[in-house]
C-alpha cells in the first residue's frame, strides 16, 4: 500500500510543527499490514487466539495476555512480553512497572481505558522473563499486526529496547532509536524507555517525560 499524498503531506506538516525544518525520518518503510484471515473485532479475535499453542510458551504460560484498553485508541503502547504478575492476572503491565506506566499516562491526560491500548509483542510469558526468541516473535507478531489492523492507532509507542528492536527488526541501541518517527507497517512508531528501566534508573524519567510530551503533542495535532 502506497501512502496517499495527502497523508504524506499531513505527516510532514505535523513533523515540521513539532521539530521545525529538521526532518527525522526512518525511511526503511515496512511492508503494509497483510490482510489476515482473523476475526473482525478485538473481543472475537481474543477468543480466536487465546488458546494458542503455536510456540512452546503456550505450555508454560499461566494466562494468555491479549491486551487491554480502548479498542479504537489513537495510542498503542507495546511492551516486550508479559512478566510474572501479567502472566498470573492475564493483563499487560500490572506489576510495579505497570503502576508507573499508569502515572505516565495520567500525566498526558489518559489512562488504560481512555484512548489507549496496551499490549506486548509476545502474548505469553517467556520463562524467567528472558528476552523473546525470534521464533516466538515470528509466531506472535501476526497477532499484533491484526490488533493494529483492528485498532488503527495513530501512533505506536514501543516500550523499551527489546520491543523497539524487535518491531523494527534492527540491532540498534535504545538511545539511537529514540527521537525518531519510525514506520511500522504504515503506522508511525516511536521508541521510549521501558517503565521498568525508570524504576532502576531515576535519571531516565526526564528523557521519558520529554518523549511523552512529543507523543501528547503529536496525538493532539493529528486529531
Ligand atoms: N514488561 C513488559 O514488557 N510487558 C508487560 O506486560 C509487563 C512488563
Amino acid at each position: 500500500m502506497v501512502p496517499r499524498s495527502e497523508d504524506v503531506r499531513r505527516y510532514l506538516r505535523q513533523t515540521q510543527e513539532l521539530f521545525g525544518d529538521e526532518l527525522y525520518l526512518n525511511l526503511q518503510l515496512q511492508a503494509p499490514l497483510p490482510e489476515a484471515d482473523f476475526a473482525a473485532d478485538l473481543a472475537a479475535f481474543e477468543q480466536e487466539i487465546c488458546l494458542c499453542q503455536n510456540c512452546p510458551l503456550g505450555s508454560t504460560r499461566t494466562q494468555f495476555v491479549f491486551g487491554v484498553g480502548d479498542p479504537s485508541a489513537s495510542l498503542l503502547l507495546v511492551g516486550e512480553a508479559p512478566g510474572a504478575e501479567e502472566d498470573r492476572l492475564g493483563e499487560p503491565f500490572v506489576g510495579r512497572a505497570g503502576k508507573l506506566l499508569d502515572k505516565i499516562l495520567a500525566a498526558i491526560g489518559r489512562n488504560r481505558n481512555k484512548d489507549v491500548y496496551i499490549c506486548n509483542v509476545l502474548k505469553c510469558r517467556p520463562p524467567n522473563n528472558r528476552d523473546p526468541l525470534r521464533t516466538e516473535v515470528d509466531e506472535c507478531e501476526p497477532y499484533l499486526l491484526h490488533q493494529i489492523h483492528l485498532i488503527k492507532p495513530k501512533l505506536i509507542v514501543a516500550l523499551g529496547r527489546v520491543a523497539g528492536q524487535t518491531l523494527l527488526n534492527v540491532d540498534k541501541s535504545l538511545k539511537s532509536l529514540r527521537n525518531t518517527f519510525h514506520d511500522y507497517h504504515g503506522t508511525p512508531l516511536m521508541v521510549t524507555y521501558h517503565p521498568a528501566a525508570l524504576l532502576r534508573n531515576k535519571d531516565l524519567k526526564r528523557p521519558t517525560w520529554e518523549d511523552f510530551k512529543i507523543i501528547k503533542e503529536y496525538l493532539e495535532q493529528s486529531n
